[in-house]
């Protein structure tokens, strides 16, 4: 299921589909906040769940 995270800079919300997921999260160390283009960091918690996400579904 898509994941909501929030920016460690300006609190907002960023929804992460599971395609964004399974082929960015994966690979990419930040995620760019789209309201202040901040960088916050792709936690390993994040991380882990994005490759479940990516096994699962079989892109
Ligand atoms: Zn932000």
């Amino acid at each position: 299921m898509p994941v909501l995270m929030f920016c460690s800079k300006c609190g907002g919300p960023k929804k992460l589909s599971e395609y964004v997921l399974s082929q960015y999260v994966t690979k990419a160390p930040h995620i760019y906040c789209d309201l202040c283009d901040s960088t916050n960091l792709v936690t390993e918690e994040l991380r882990q769940y994005a490759f479940q996400v990516r096994e699962n579904d079989n892109w």
